[in-house]
């Protein structure tokens, strides 16, 4: 068994909050929607009667689930039905991506209840950086006026590669100065709040299948197009972390031999091929954007500017602009053909700046691409969707880390709170 267990595991300071049955229980109101009675939860968890009964008082008590109206089912006695309390946890997430950091605070039931973003300083140390956050985290939270002791921890989503086990922050490609950063116990140290460090697409992935498009979905893909890219893989119920917890690196898949020069010395690598410079350049080289947009060079904010006006030309119609995009949905969809088809996955969702842009040409162009090159096509087509949990994809998903990891029924991490 302990072979098995992710790093993550063995690294993390959070407790857990609920017992195997309190998070079973959790679990199964959680994805009901409307909440369950007490004969439903006996029906769904094959725990016995009186088990529920007694386990859902403590927790009434705990304030962590509430008595809701009672309805009435056919014959027998009425059933009261059980609910989440909104406010019987919260959990902070935290984004740092090369441009902005994004902040949210997350009730119990996965609502965004606090919201923040700011520009990430370029020229700033990872000291100031956090000293930095660490002063919005304390703003934020105060302004929502809830209790320290309701904050079941802080999650933090980085840019890879990390090492979740000690909490360290290694030497992200796109956060030039940001080299073996001990951010975990940093932030401990300073906010007195459990803090759990993961790779951002991981926590993303969480997130999607916490609160949004991959929710209810045992084997999913999740792939985020920003400045780099790379994907949250889900198995069997399970977000695969890896060996080093830095999973889905996947930005130097080939994914058009002709495509652009990637730092690496290949043509045509995944991240090389999405990336904002790719679609400005090959703008540029279709006439859609003069070729003075070139000086721009690799600044982040001004390829941001140069992509949107690309963007606002295929949006009305321009057929060079659109082309561009068609022939990057080409390289994207042979992308998602390859994980598709080495993981078999039932449902492929994006997010991230670029998806946020491209979703209305992606959504229409990428399934089809897809279709002629899956194994196992006979089988229904793969479904391909957008985040359902927006732009703060990264921050709601690095606060579900927390909530998942302090509420959620894993064999694994059960196996090592005792
Ligand atoms: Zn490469």
């Amino acid at each position: 068994m302990t072979g098995r267990v992710p790093a993550l595991r063995r690294g993390t300071n959070l407790a857990r909050i609920a017992g195997f049955n309190e998070a079973v229980i959790i679990d199964a109101i959680r994805r009901s929607k409307g909440g369950l009675s007490r004969v439903e939860l006996t029906e769904l968890t094959s725990l016995s009667a009186q088990t529920i009964s007694n386990i859902c008082r403590r927790m009434i008590e705990a304030g962590l689930i509430v008595e809701g109206e009672r309805v009435v089912t056919g014959v027998g006695k009425p059933r009261t039905l059980l609910s989440l309390n909104p406010a019987g946890q919260y959990a902070v997430g935290v984004h740092l991506d090369p441009l902005v950091m994004t902040f949210v605070v997350l009730d119990f039931t996965g609502s965004v209840v606090a919201h923040s973003q700011q520009p990430t300083p370029t020229a700033a140390s990872p000291d100031e950086v956090m000293d930095d956050v660490r002063e919005t985290l304390e703003d934020l939270i105060a302004s929502t006026g809830i209790d320290d002791a309701a904050i079941a921890g802080i999650g933090f989503a980085s840019p890879g590669p990390i090492d979740t086990q000690a909490g360290v922050i290694l030497d992200p490609p796109h956060l030039p100065g940001w080299r073996n950063v001990p951010l975990r116990d940093h932030l401990r140290e300073t906010t007195d709040l459990p803090v759990l460090l993961d790779k951002d697409v991981i926590a993303a992935a969480v997130g999607e299948r916490w609160a949004g498009a991959t929710m209810g979905y045992a084997n999913s893909v999740f792939v985020y197009l920003s400045t780099g890219v790379g994907v949250g893989i889900t198995i069997d119920d399970t977000v695969v972390r890896g060996f080093s917890s830095n999973a889905g690196d996947i930005g130097h898949l080939v994914v058009d031999p002709d495509g652009p020069l990637c730092e690496c010395g290949l043509h045509g690598c995944m991240g090389a091929s999405l990336s904002p410079a790719a679609f400005v350049a090959a703008a540029v080289d279709a006439g859609v954007l003069p070729a003075s947009t070139l000086r721009a060079g690799s600044d982040p904010a001004r390829l941001d500017k140069a992509f949107d006006r690309l963007v606002g030309r295929a949006d009305a119609g321009d057929v060079a602009a659109l082309e561009v995009i068609r022939m990057s949905a080409v390289r994207l969809a042979k992308a998602v053909d390859t994980l598709a088809n080495l993981v078999d996955t039932e449902v492929v969702a994006f997010g991230g700046p670029t998806w946020t842009r491209l979703s209305g040409h992606y959504l229409r162009l990428v399934p089809d691409m897809v279709a002629g090159h899956l194994v196992r096509g006979a089988l229904g087509p793969l479904r391909v969707r957008g985040t359902a949990l927006g732009e703060d994809v990264v921050a709601i998903g690095a606060a579900c880390l927390v909530l998942d990891r302090a509420f959620s029924p894993h064999a694994a991490s059960f196996a090592l709170s005792g």
